[in-house]
């Protein structure tokens, strides 16, 4: 089938998917009002893989259809740079706004079909499944979405010791046809607009814990799957009132299971803890290069943004605003370094552990700090002028809008030019949406403290004490 078209993508939608926002249950997510921003950049990214095929596709082995190159699995350092391109005109279309751009999960399952090896070396059905799993994904052009982490409930405890053992998501019996679940998992960025949900490992499981160890997939349609959405933000306010927010609100929702059945060709991982906890190891990373490639994006747009308004007040020429910017430039160029640097482990048949420990680093640490970063020199070069902001109704209000062109006007820019950088600045770090981003990219690739504890286990930290060990030792 090949590579879909945004009104395929937008009919697929229409489906018996349950998806509750405000209170309200939608029996068709594409005609509910806040969600059409939304829809119509997912609509046109699929249209762009028309668009731009040359760039963005490569044929499937299965029948020569071109199919999204986020589904490639590459063959040298040429092809991880072929998928990282693609990706990257692809985040650039969406500015870096949308962490859930459906290439994130495609380059998910794609690392998941590397791992099949791994994951059937107990039962090879599970390892087959994955395969057959990418390919439907790939040669359909299915738009996926996951939900890894449990319900916070209480964190003092683990999944089994909670007051009730089903409320995270969990194996309820098997049949012969799959296997039932029942619980919740949190959270669901894009669920109200993916075709499908995948489930897998990631905070890591212990003994007793086999029946929450599990990886699968189902169509968001399956019966006893539910969808509780957050409230949306995009309110359907103009672009120039709100240029981020009309346009890449991606939702989120908690995913609730009510005894569901997931078929086994469905499951990757049962009840298996060490493959659960290791399988990601065993991956060329796909997903992370994708993340930092669309990170990355979004680093250049809020770096662009903060020049931008430094020049229109007139600050740009002043040695600490230079250097706020400078940083951001530094920042975003190491970020490009590193994503090539992952690259090399992406193409290594090993995936050699320097790279590895390169590309972890530079999305579990680097990453959250450059976007706090970005977001906090935007915030302090703005001043009050991300707050004064009229509306485009004002501007066309005769009685004021002189005003407003004479008062509000920049340095060498217009007062409707001036306010629209400052309404993008406010909607990017200031309203809902761009709150609810600063939380995202903190959280993106898990806790941040829990991530960089897992450098703390790494075994370079030995050769690094042994250096000290040496020079007290006065040897070298
Ligand atoms: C906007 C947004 C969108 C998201 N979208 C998705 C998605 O599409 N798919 C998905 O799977 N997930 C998604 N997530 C969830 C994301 O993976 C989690 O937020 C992240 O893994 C952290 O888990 P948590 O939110 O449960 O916070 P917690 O892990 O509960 O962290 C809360 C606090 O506890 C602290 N803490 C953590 N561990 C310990 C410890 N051992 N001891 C003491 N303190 C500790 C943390 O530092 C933090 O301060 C999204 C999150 C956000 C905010």
């Amino acid at each position: 089938m090949g590579i879909r078209t945004g009104s395929e993508f937008i009919e697929s939608l229409r489906d018996e998917r349950v998806v509750y926002v405000n209170g309200e249950r939608l029996t068709d997510v594409t005609t509910y009002p806040p969600f059409q921003g939304i829809l119509a950049t997912l609509a046109s990214l699929y249209d762009l893989n028309h668009e731009r095929r040359a760039e963005l596709t490569f044929p499937s082995p299965a029948d020569g259809a071109p199919v999204a190159l986020s589904f490639l699995k590459a063959a040298s350092l040429a092809q991880v740079e072929q998928r990282l391109r693609a990706e990257e005109i692809r985040a650039e279309y969406t500015f870096g706004l949308m962490g859930r751009l459906p290439d994130f999960c495609n380059a998910y399952v794609t690392d998941l079909a590397v791992a099949a090896e791994y994951l059937g070396q107990r039962d090879p059905r599970f390892g087959h499944n994955a395969i057959r799993y990418w390919e439907q994904c790939r040669d359909s052009d299915l738009c996926l979405t996951h939900t890894l982490a449990d319900p916070q409930i209480d964190r003092s405890k683990g999944p089994a010791e909670q007051s009730d053992p089903f409320l995270t998501l969990r194996v309820v019996r098997e049949t012969d046809s799959g296997v039932i679940v029942r619980g919740a998992k949190m959270l669901s960025t894009l669920a109200p607009f993916a075709n499908e949900l995948y489930l897998g490992p990631f905070m890591p499981r212990s003994p007793g814990e086999e029946d929450y160890a599990l990886a699968f997939a189902l169509p968001c349609a399956t019966t006893g799957l539910k969808f509780i959405c957050r409230e949306p933000y995009d309110a359907g306010r103009s672009q120039f009132d709100r240029p981020a927010s009309s346009r890449f609100d991606e939702e989120d929702a908690v995913a609730i299971f009510d005894d569901v059945l997931v078929p086994w060709e469905r499951v990757f991982i049962y009840r298996d803890i060490e493959i659960f906890n290791t399988a990601s190891h065993h991956t060329p990373g796909y997903r992370m290069l994708q993340a930092l490639v669309r990170g990355a994006v979004k680093l250049k747009l809020l770096t662009g943004l903060a020049f931008h308004i430094a020049d229109a007040i007139g600050r740009s020429s002043a040695l600490h605003i230079q250097a706020q910017l400078g940083e951001l430039v530094a920042n975003t160029g190491m970020m490009e370094v590193l994503i090539h640097a992952g690259a090399q482990s992406a193409a290594s048949d090993t995936h050699a552990a320097l790279y590895q420990r390169s590309l972890a680093g530079a999305l579990m640490i680097l990453m959250p700090q450059f976007q706090a970063r970005a977001v906090q020199t935007v915030r302090e070069l703005s001043g009050s002028g991300v707050i004064m902001t009229p509306t485009e109704k004002d501007f066309a209000n005769p009685e004021i809008a002189g005003y407003l062109d004479r008062y509000l006007q920049g340095k060498g820019v217009s007062a409707k030019h001036r306010v629209q950088l400052f309404k993008l600045a406010w909607d990017l770090v200031g309203e809902q949406f761009g709150s609810r981003q600063a939380q995202y990219e903190h959280f993106y690739a898990g806790d941040p403290y829990v991530n960089r504890a897992r450098f703390y286990h790494s075994p370079v930290v030995q050769q690094y004490k042994a250096l000290v060990t040496e020079l007290l030792n006065g040897k070298k």
